[in-house]
């Protein structure tokens, strides 16, 4: 699961192997599908709906498709026409809302303009919201209750645990308060017994505020935004950050333009010095996403169904 820093100072962080603990969770996702099918005759659905045709949107729903159908689930792709209109995409989430072999439902973002994604989100059935954006499980994660929670937010609580065992106490700095991320991963740290601060692009004296956190975790949009010197010595560091940027050092490519690479939130050479532990970029928060839109689907499905949730893929 973690391999020590190839800095081989004596304080290197571990690296936190978000790719190889992915791969566990896919694991027991598709034992879990397996064992549906055989004890119950039921196989986890998930539809994923992609409006128009960006070259990234793309990978990933490909890549979701891919996953899914690994583990043993059925994949449902609905491609839509960029120009679909606000009725005709409604008329399809009801179709999904409907369909008895549909268990989760995902709408890739972002979607053009002229739909909003507050309106798509509350169109679709809570109880298949694997994503964890609706109203209903952001009240149900706020107020303690059993919800469908957000699969990034998911997968950097499951890399902690896995990392520190019991959060209880410890102090979390989350960078960001987006929905997606930032907000969703306060309440699961806050029920974890951390003491929680959020900040964000107002917060006065961010490096101060960082320093005296055990957990940070940087979810901005900014890259290498965060130096190692406002690491406490021994401190956990989530980046859930995912940033291109232009690697003059790789060349250029046939088209004459810049190689680039993808980098996080965090300074990792100068953070990886100081951290306790660490995620990579990518490799770290990124591959957990997936596994846990997977995980969430079987529970999705078993709470549709009845039956039992499994425990291990939820936190
Ligand atoms: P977002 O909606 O743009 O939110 C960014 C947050 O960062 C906002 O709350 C903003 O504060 C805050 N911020 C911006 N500049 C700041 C600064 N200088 N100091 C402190 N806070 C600052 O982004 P998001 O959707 O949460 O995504 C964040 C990052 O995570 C992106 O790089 C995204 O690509 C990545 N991401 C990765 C995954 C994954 O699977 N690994 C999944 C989702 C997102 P205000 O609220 O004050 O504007």
């Amino acid at each position: 699961m973690r391999c020590l820093s190839e800095g081989n100072t004596a304080m290197a962080a571990e690296i936190i192997d978000g790719k190889a603990f992915a791969a566990t969770v896919r694991e027991k996702v598709a034992r879990h599908v397996a064992a549906l099918k055989a004890d119950h005759g039921i196989t986890p659905g998930l539809a994923v709906v992609l409006v128009g045709e960006d070259p990234a949107s793309q990978v990933y729903v490909r890549s979701k498709g891919k996953l899914t159908i690994e583990v043993g689930m059925n994949s449902y792709e609905h491609k839509l026409p960029v120009t679909v209109s606000k009725a005709e995409i409604f008329a399809l989430i009801d179709k999904l809302n409907m369909d008895p072999a549909v268990h989760g439902i995902l709408v890739q973002f972002p979607v053009p303009d002229h739909l909003s994604e507050t309106e798509i989100v509350a169109r679709i059935d809570p109880s298949k919201d694997v994503d964890g954006l609706h109203v209903v499980n952001a009240g149900l994660l706020a107020t303690g209750q059993k919800a469908m929670v957000s699969c990034t937010p998911l997968g950097c609580l499951m890399l902690l645990r896995e990392q520190l065992g019991s959060l209880s106490g410890l102090d979390a700095v989350v960078i960001g308060r987006s929905n997606l991320v930032g907000k969703p991963l306060a309440q699961l740290l806050m029920r974890e017994s951390c003491t929680v601060t959020v900040a964000h692009s107002r917060t006065r004296d961010l490096p101060d505020v960082i320093r005296r956190a055990d957990i940070v975790v940087a979810a901005v949009g900014r890259p290498e935004m965060v130096p190692g010197d406002w690491i406490k010595e021994g401190a956990t560091v989530i980046d859930v950050g995912i940033n291109r940027i232009e690697a003059p050092e790789k060349g250029t490519n046939e088209d004459g333009s810049v190689k680039t690479r993808l980098v996080g939130d965090v300074h990792f050479a100068s953070c990886v010095e100081r951290a306790g532990a660490i995620t990579p970029v990518p490799g770290g928060v990124g591959p957990m996403t997936i596994a846990c839109l997977l995980a969430n689907t079987v529970t999705a499905c078993c709470r549709a169904k009845g039956l039992p949730e499994p425990d291990e893929l939820t936190v």
